[in-house]
């Protein structure tokens, strides 16, 4: 057996507590987990099926913690996990699913099925079979700070940018701040008018706010790959910060598994509970809503529905606030088909719009957005993930869909009162 094989087998084992045991013998392979994944719907592949995503756990399991499976090892009988299993099942376990979680919500066993593929990740990335894209933005998220390798001086220079633009300053590292914003990377590059954004509601909420120039990326590529050492020292450094500022809350932006990695995975992470708050974007300005402090003025007329970012919406919960927002503004708000806890995944979530090998596979399942997309026919689409606003971009122009696509936060500091 190979160095790295053995390094895997070892990972996985290490993933096999009482959960993952009680999860496993309650599978009654019914195979309802399949309907739920558009990896599966929009394929048509058996191998898709979101259990069998987590087939090499599931061996490991079965071979050194159950009798049968033991005897059944002695005896040669067990499939086993080897170079060829962690090969054939890479490709399965990243560029065939995205985290969404939209399969343990109709598993009649209650398993968390999107866990179990979580765990078999940490197997793969230590056997040595994760995407290059995603080895390299774990990379760069230890060595820079962020997946994009976005440094220090590239983020003062966009809010250099957005201060001449707005008037406004942007408070860097204020201790003692109520609030301290993370932003994604991409918010950083592709859409720095959501730090303008920002800047212009709390302003007007008077807010007293802050940006950590020692930390100040919300993603975490640790968690993408299924390297927890990695997530947590990411974790680590959001804490550090904070702790420093002494910030009573942090703010996840407009990014799905940043708000997961931050909020439900940190503390598990690092160990033990933050000695502050976390909220996502969107629960914040929620909260400004219900206290009188968004005041927006303005009204669109236009047929409006919400893409919910999976990992905010159905694992995160946060499925009221992003309604509340829209209703301050729009006057003709259709729902999808499906919408909020069991809404369809764009496609490109849990590291797979890292993954280039992925792309075409991304597109091809991007057709289940589209048949939901086609039941309502919007005029535009708001979302609130930089990462799901990117794929779905992407796949509009794929299926030559001319949808405008709107962020939530951005769209509510153009409609702000005056
Ligand atoms: S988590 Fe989502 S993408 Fe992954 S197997 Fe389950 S339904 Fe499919
Ligand atoms: S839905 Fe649950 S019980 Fe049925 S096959 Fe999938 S994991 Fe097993």
């Amino acid at each position: 057996m190979s160095a790295s094989v053995e390094k895997g087998i070892n990972a996985l084992k290490g993933q096999i507590d009482s959960t993952v045991a009680t999860f496993f013998s309650s599978c009654v392979h019914c195979g309802m987990c399949a309907d739920a994944c558009l990896f599966y719907t929009e394929t048509g592949c058996p191998t898709r099926t979101p259990i069998y995503k987590a087939e090499p756990l599931r061996r490991i399991w079965k071979s050194e913690f159950t009798l049968m499976g033991r005897i059944g090892k002695l005896l040669g009988l067990t499939k086993p996990v080897d170079e060829a299993c962690f090969s054939r099942w890479e490709k399965m376990v990243y560029d065939s699913c995205t985290l969404c979680g939209r399969c343990s919500m109709v598993c009649p066993a209650g398993i968390d099925i999107a866990l179990l593929i979580h765990k078999t990740r940490e197997g793969l990335a230590a056997a040595g079979h994760a995407p290059q894209g995603l080895i390299d933005a774990t990379r760069r998220s230890v060595e820079t700070g962020g997946p994009m390798g976005v440094k220090l001086p590239a983020l003062l220079a966009q809010i250099r940018h957005v201060e001449k633009d707005t008037g406004l300053k942007i408070p860097l590292d204020v201790v003692n701040a109520d609030y301290m914003l993370l932003l994604s990377s991409m918010e950083i590059i592709n859409f720095p008018e959501f730090i303008e954004a920002i800047a212009k509601i709390f302003n007007k909420a008077k807010l007293s706010w802050t940006i950590s120039t020692e930390s100040y990326e919300a993603t975490n590529s640790g968690i993408q790959i299924g390297v927890s050492d990695i997530a947590a020292e990411l974790v680590q450094r959001i804490v550090d910060a904070a702790e420093k500022l002494q910030v009573k809350t942090v703010i996840s932006p407009e990014c799905g598994h940043a708000y997961m990695a931050i909020r439900w995975d940190g503390p598990n992470l690092t160990g033990k509970p933050f000695n502050f708050k976390v909220r996502h974007i969107l629960e914040v300005l929620d909260e400004l809503r219900l206290k009188g402090q968004l005041k927006i003025n303005k009204k669109d007329s236009r047929r409006l529905t919400y893409h919910d970012p999976c990992q905010i919406s159905r694992r995160g919960g946060v499925i009221d606030q992003p309604r509340h927002l829209i209703n301050l503004f729009a006057e003709n708000f259709v729902e999808m088909p499906d919408a909020g806890k069991m809404n369809w995944c764009c496609g490109a979530g849990g590291g797979v719009s890292a993954n280039e090998r992925a792309d075409d596979l991304r597109l091809k399942v991007f057709q289940r957005k589209k048949d939901q997309l086609d039941k309502v026919k919007p005029d535009a689409i708001i979302s609130a993930c930089s990462n799901c606003r990117i794929h779905l971009e992407d796949g509009l122009e794929e299926y030559n869909m001319d949808i405008p696509l709107m962020s939530l936060t951005e769209t509510l500091a153009e409609y702000l009162e005056d």
